[in-house]
């Protein structure tokens, strides 16, 4: 029992993928996937100081979407590509997402805020450094992005609850992005490469706690492999008990989705 589509899908050029666009077209063939979609890390142009380790340059956009055009024209018959990327939303540089948007034949943006305004140490909303503005951080700029209209859905976004001691605040917010997704009819993402990443820290995304209250506040809910290899794509480890677990809180799990152009 495997994933039927998945939309969130990384390649060689964020720097911490292996295998090719093709193999992993074949993987999902093979995995009898009807649909794939690309969400490669969004690239930033950077500001002063910025690091961007975890995700190609602007100068490989045409690149990335040229393969998939061709990749997608060829296996055509087998299986539906699509082309996206998975983007944080920076509000000082959000034009530079309907850009990339207008220019280049892109289908479709989730939303994955890693980072608070910029890619650095100490931003990552799972490691956050100012501990005591991370639900607020995380929630503003969540709810300027999902407003944004930008997204077709929202991935891991129990980001902000990893690697922390569950309190009233982190709950508050829970609630609050639930309500809002569920306002914007905006399908929440259970991220399977978390499950991978609680092997060895437990206390990573996806947390239980989110997502008895997503369940509660009836957000559909769409799991998403996060696949950065070929090898997850045909049999991933962690669907079942996903799968399963979501199934037993009741929440409505969507296996295809509504592509937001
Ligand atoms: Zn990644
Ligand atoms: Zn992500």
């Amino acid at each position: 029992m495997g994933l039927k589509n998945n939309y969130h899908t990384h390649t060689f050029r964020c720097n911490h993928c292996e295998g090719t666009e093709e193999q992993m077209i074949r993987a999902a063939i093979k995995a009898g996937m009807t649909e794939l979609g690309f969400s490669d890390h969004m690239p930033w142009p950077t500001i002063d100081g910025e690091t961007q380790r975890i995700r190609m340059s602007p100068n490989d956009i045409q690149d990335y979407v040229d393969t998939l055009v061709h990749l997608r024209e060829k296996y055509k018959d087998q299986i539906a590509i699509y082309i996206g990327f998975e983007a944080e939303y920076f509000p000082k540089r959000a034009d530079w997402l309907w850009e990339v948007k207008n220019t280049y034949p892109i289908d479709y943006y989730i939303l994955g805020h890693h980072y608070h305004e910029y890619e650095a140490r100490g931003r990552y909303f799972a490691y956050y450094d100012d501990h005591k503005n991370r639900c607020k951080h995380y929630y503003d700029s969540c709810e300027q992005a999902l407003r944004s209209g930008l997204f077709t859905y929202f991935a891991h976004p129990d980001i902000y609850m990893a690697n922390v001691k569950i309190t009233k605040e982190e709950i508050d917010v829970a609630h609050k992005l639930c309500k809002l997704c569920r306002e914007l009819d905006i399908p929440m993402e259970y991220n399977l490469a978390g499950c991978k990443f609680k092997l060895k820290t437990p206390d990573c995304y996806p947390r239980d706690e989110f997502w008895k209250i997503v369940a509660e506040e009836k957000v559909k809910v769409v799991i998403g492999g996060d696949y950065h290899d070929p090898y997850r794509i045909l049999d991933d480890p962690f669907y079942e008990n996903a799968y399963n677990f979501l199934s037993s809180l009741g929440v409505e799990i969507l296996e295809k989705i509504n592509i937001k152009k």
